[in-house]
């Protein structure tokens, strides 16, 4: 797929519906994007979402700093703070 976009007035550019369906991007997720200046090009990568605390993939809470914690370390953590 290759799309062109034109940036706005602050750079702002949108990930057209055709990639974001492809990659299963939905609103308020996290990218990652990386710059190649010796290729002049930019790269946008989807972060698969892992507990900041034990890498666990399944039942995570998302935290105000865009970091992930899966219910059972969020149990353990509420136990010790009790
Ligand atoms: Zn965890």
């Amino acid at each position: 797929m290759m799309f062109l976009r034109k940036t706005d007035y602050e750079g702002h550019i949108v990930v057209p519906a055709e990639i974001r369906k492809a990659l299963q991007i939905k609103a308020d997720e996290l990218l990652v994007l990386s710059v190649d200046p010796s290729c002049q090009s930019i790269f946008l990568q989807k972060i698969k979402p892992v507990c900041c605390c034990c890498g666990a993939e399944q039942s995570l809470l998302k935290l105000p700093n865009q970091k992930f914690l899966c219910t059972n370390c969020y149990d353990s953590v509420k136990q010790k703070n009790c």
